[in-house]
């Protein structure tokens, strides 16, 4: 079974309040790489050049982490786990 096709079998309930939020959106500026907008596997970050901030779309979270990682030298993403019920539902682990 490809990846897509696994993904595809999850399941999430969105939570009615962010679970995710940039913590002080102007040190996004100072970033040079925005890597949060690569990492994430279901494309959570978008920087939005109009605004000139990053855009979360939190609720298509897949709950993996990879972002606090990703910003490991800002520290700028502030993500809790939605509360039991809301957010993802793997399948397969
Ligand atoms: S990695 Fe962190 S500091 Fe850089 S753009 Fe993303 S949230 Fe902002």
């Amino acid at each position: 079974m490809r990846l897509e096709e696994k993904l595809f079998l999850d399941t999430y309930r969105v939570e009615t309040t962010p679970h995710i939020k940039i913590i002080q959106p102007d040190l996004c500026l100072k970033c040079q790489h925005h890597q949060c907008t690569f990492v994430c596997p279901v494309d959570v970050y978008k920087w939005d050049e109009n605004q000139r901030k990053i855009v979360v779309g939190w609720e298509n979270c897949f709950e993996t982490g990879t972002c606090l990682v990703a910003c490991s030298e800002f520290n700028n993403i502030d993500m809790i786990y939605p509360r039991g019920g809301y957010g993802i539902s793997y399948k397969f682990g």
